[in-house]
Parts: structure tokens; C-alpha cells; sequence
């Protein structure tokens, strides 16, 4: 048992609610999986927290006996960051409960939800807050990295419709989080990944969404990327906040109104939602079918929570993933040919470049007002290697890479910090951005001793 004495985690398997699993247990193997199959850890054990008791009691045992501690919302940080070898997962995948006060606008969910839970619970009442487009990610990590999605052009990043947060510090204090209660480690939360404690609830803002919205995929062939790039930059620069288009190059998947003989086939896709009433936004989307020679499009009214799954079959669990990602303020022509000459050569028919559009509110609080700093991007490109068989890990890792270089020249210099993997050490600090020093503060303060460390981590000051 890794140097665990066994009376210990019996008194801790007595005193907590939740399960405590250990190596050789049913569900050992499962528990230890996240969404990235490249990662592959062994913690000495996990806690199945189903109260917030069971969070500080957690904490309090790897004090207590020197152990590493990782904290998993949903588990699909490509970094893998949710586990640990030898350490205590702080597992949080049981506490899911969500509750939404319709009147004031304001919705409540514990830190082990998906992005499928809450939008559940808040589109029950034609309510949302911006998530991401895979429903099983994590709303805590999601959260705690800045978050956006389809929804964010019209009402900004996720962080920014949070309004308190409950947090399990590394001292084991419960501690209510706001603008008024402990202002600067609020201000920490919201946007230093996970730096500052363990989230048990998140308390947010909700706006009017849906339940219906127009939504979904305008397929072109590669060969047609440049037309479409440089028409879908012209197209953003106008669009109004309510329009989210994302654009994905990728080879075809079978989808079903696609002709069968383009399948496989490069191809360049629009990926649009558009966050008003339908109606409205049916002639402000009528230029995108005109960007090239269309291979086939399905667009329409749908619920909102059904495009928010439209992605998950591309993005299931257990592939092999490695990504790179850039922060854009503008698309140039340069970036064009790289990108173009990479979809020419991905290694798997799962790779992916996508580049998703934020701008709009994202881009109006100012870049200290939360820890969060790339208020100038407009763009958030990931380069989303993606393949099966370990044998080819390689090459594919060596595409992502070599475009991710050939790509760096147009790039703004800040990264989304959610989408790093774990070799990249080196650009934490630009993942913070100007925000790191007063986080590095912050983290001397609450976790001094840098419990919280499985993580894109700061360093206590
Ligand atoms: C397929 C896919 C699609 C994605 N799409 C988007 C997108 O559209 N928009 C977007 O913004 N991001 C997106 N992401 C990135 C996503 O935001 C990050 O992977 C995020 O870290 C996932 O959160 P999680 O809770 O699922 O992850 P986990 O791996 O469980 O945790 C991630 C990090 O947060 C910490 N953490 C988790 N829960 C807590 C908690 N309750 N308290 C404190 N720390 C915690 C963990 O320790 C870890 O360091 C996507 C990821 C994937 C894999």
C-alpha cells in the first residue's frame, strides 16, 4: 500500500461517505482512467467524495501523511492533471447536484458535474451559462480555466457569470468565495486552474438561452480552405455577438449528410450556433452557405442541450490525445498557409485543427479583472492530435508539434491554460500571462506549501 499504513485508511474509509479505492479493488482500474488514454497513473488511493466533509477529510489525510494530491472534476484535462502516481485523487465525479433558482437567475452545481448536468438542470428553465462543446467535460476545470463555448461571444467566459464558489482550502477551511468574501482568492479561482483549493460548488449567473437554438455543420472540401478562411475571417470581423462559428479541418466522418464518397476526404467545416431567437438569425448565417462549393450542410433549430452533444461521438473517452493550441487577436495570411499545408498531411483520420471563435463579450472585462488575462483573444486554435494505437504516437505528436511551430509567428503569445499538455512546463507563465505574480501572491497565501500542485502550477511567491 505505497508506505499507507492500513489503519489509517481504515479510519479514513470509516470517517468519510463516500468510497475509498484502493489498488486491486473492483473499480481500481476504472477509477483510474481519464478521458486522455495516453495517461496512465497509479495513486496509492481514491476518495469518492460525496460531501464536502469527505473533501476537507481528503485534504487533511495527504497533509497528514505526505502524499500528492490530485483533484479530478470530470477528468479530461488533456494533461491528465486529474491523477497522480503514488498520491490520494480527491475523485469528485459522485457530487453532481444541481439546483436553479428560475426567478433570480441564478444556478448552483457541486464540483464534480458535467457540462451534461448543468445544462440539464439550467435548460430546464430555458436558462445557461457558456460551458464548453463536449457535454462530459468537467463544469470544475472548466471553470476554473476561464471556460468558453458557444455561448460566449453573447455573454462572455464562463468565469464571468460566476458569482461565488465554495473552496476546501489546502489549510482544510470551508470558505465561502464572492466579490465581497474573500475577494482575492475569488479573483484566483477564476482562472488559475485548480492553483487554489478544491471547488465543492460553484454558484452562477444564468441567462436566458433557447431552449431551441439554430445550430450546426457547413461542410466545404479542403481544397476550397483558403476561399473559406479568408471569407470566414471577413465574415467574424462583422458578426454580431450572438453568432458563434467555429471552424474544424479534419478529415470527413461518416456523417450522414455527407455524400459517401467524400468521406474520408479533407475537409473544411463551419461549426455555427447562434445564441438568439432563431428567426433572427436565419438570414445573418445565409452568407456562410455561400463560402465555397458546399458538400452538404445540417443546419437547423434544435434544443440547445442537443447541440451542446452534437461533438460527443468525436470526442469520446479512451482515444490517444496530444495537443497544442495558440490565443489569436487576428487570422493572417500566413497562418492560412500553415494551416492549410498541415490538414494536407494529418496523421490520423481523428486528428483535427479547429479554431474556435471567442471575441465579442470575452474580450470586454478588462485583463486583470479576473486571473484569467487573454481578454485580446479573439481566436483559440487547437491543434488536436487524436489516434488509437499506441505505435503511432510518434508521428502523430511530431504533426501537432511541427504545426503548432509553424503556426507560432501569427499567434498573439498567451495560451488557454485548459489547453496545455503536460510537457509544456515552459509556457505556464504565458498561460497566466500578466496575472502570474499576483496569483504566485495568492498562492502564498492559501497553499503556501503548494499542495494543490497537479496542476499547470504556480509556484507560491
Ligand atoms: C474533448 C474536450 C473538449 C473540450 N472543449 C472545451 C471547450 O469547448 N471549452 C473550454 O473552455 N474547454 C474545453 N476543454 C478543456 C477543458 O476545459 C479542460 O480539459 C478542463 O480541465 C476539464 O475539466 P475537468 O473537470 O473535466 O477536468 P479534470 O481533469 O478533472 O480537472 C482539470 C484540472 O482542474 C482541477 N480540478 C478539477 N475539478 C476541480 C475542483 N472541483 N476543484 C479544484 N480543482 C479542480 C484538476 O485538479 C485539474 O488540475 C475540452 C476538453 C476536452 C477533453
Amino acid at each position: 500500500m505505497n508506505n499507507l499504513h492500513a489503519a489509517k485508511v481504515e479510519a479514513l474509509k470509516a470517517s468519510v461517505q463516500g468510497a475509498v479505492i484502493l489498488p486491486g479493488d473492483e473499480g481500481y482500474e476504472n477509477a483510474r482512467k481519464v478521458w486522455n488514454a495516453t495517461i496512465d497513473k497509479h495513486p496509492a488511493l481514491i476518495v469518492r467524495c460525496a460531501t464536502t466533509a469527505d473533501v476537507v477529510g481528503s485534504v487533511n489525510f495527504a497533509k497528514d501523511n505526505g502524499l500528492v494530491l490530485a483533484v479530478r472534476g470530470g477528468g479530461h484535462n488533456i494533461a491528465g492533471s486529474a491523477i497522480c502516481d503514488d498520491g490520494i485523487v480527491v475523485d469528485l465525479s459522485q457530487m453532481k447536484a444541481a439546483s436553479i433558482d428560475a426567478g433570480a437567475r441564478r444556478g448552483t452545481v457541486e464540483g464534480g458535474a458535467t457540462l451534461a448536468d448543468f445544462d440539464a438542470a439550467t435548460q430546464a428553465h430555458g436558462l445557461a451559462v457558456p460551458l464548453g462543446i463536449n457535454s462530459t467535460t468537467g463544469v470544475a476545470g472548466l471553470t476554473l480555466g476561464g471556460g468558453f463555448g458557444w455561448l460566449s461571444r453573447k455573454f462572455g467566459m464562463t468565469i464571468d457569470s460566476l458569482e461565488s464558489a465554495e473552496v476546501v482550502t489546502a489549510a482544510g477551511d470551508v470558505l465561502r468565495t464572492s466579490a465581497s468574501e474573500h475577494p482575492d482568492l475569488f479573483w484566483a479561482l477564476r482562472g488559475g486552474s485548480g492553483n487554489f483549493g478544491v471547488v465543492t460548488r460553484f454558484e452562477f449567473r444564468l441567462h436566458p438561452v433557447g431552449p431551441e437554438v439554430l445550430s450546426g455543420l457547413i461542410v466545404y472540401p479542403l481544397s476550397e480552405a483558403r476561399t473559406v478562411l479568408e471569407r470566414y475571417r471577413d465574415f467574424m470581423d462583422k458578426a454580431p455577438d450572438d453568432l458563434a462559428v467555429w471552424v474544424v479541418l479534419r478529415k470527413a466522418p461518416p456523417l450522414p449528410f455527407l455524400p459517401e464518397k467524400v468521406h474520408g476526404q479533407g475537409m473544411i467545416a463551419l461549426a455555427l450556433c447562434y445564441a438568439g431567437d432563431p428567426a433572427q438569425g436565419q438570414p445573418l448565417i445565409e452568407p456562410l452557405r455561400k463560402f465555397g462549393t458546399l458538400w452538404g450542410e445540417h443546419v437547423g433549430v434544435q434544443p440547445y442541450t442537443a447541440w451542446q452533444q452534437a461533438f460527443d461521438p468525436l470526442l469520446a473517452p479512451g482515444a490517444r490525445n496530444y495537443w497544442k493550441s495558440h490565443n489569436f487577436s487576428s487570422l493572417q495570411d500566413g497562418l492560412f498557409d500553415a494551416v492549410i499545408a498541415f490538414a494536407q498531411t494529418l496523421p490520423s483520420p481523428q486528428c483535427e485543427i479547429f479554431f474556435g471563435a471567442i471575441g465579442g463579450a470575452t474580450t470586454r472585462p478588462a485583463p486583470d479583472s479576473a486571473a484569467y488575462a487573454h481578454r485580446d483573444a479573439r481566436f483559440v486554435m487547437n491543434v488536436h492530435g487524436r489516434w488509437s494505437d499506441p505505435a503511432d504516437d510518434n508521428r502523430c505528436i511530431g504533426w501537432a508539434r511541427d504545426f503548432f511551430k509553424a503556426s507560432a509567428p501569427f499567434a498573439s503569445g498567451g495560451v488557454y491554460v485548459n489547453f496545455l499538455t503536460a510537457d509544456e512546463g515552459d509556457r505556464v507563465k504565458a498561460a497566466y500571462g500578466q496575472n502570474y505574480e499576483r496569483l504566485a501572491q495568492i498562492k502564498r497565501q492559501y497553499d503556501p506549501n503548494n499542495l494543490f500542485c497537479t496542476n499547470q502550477n504556480i509556484k507560491p511567491a
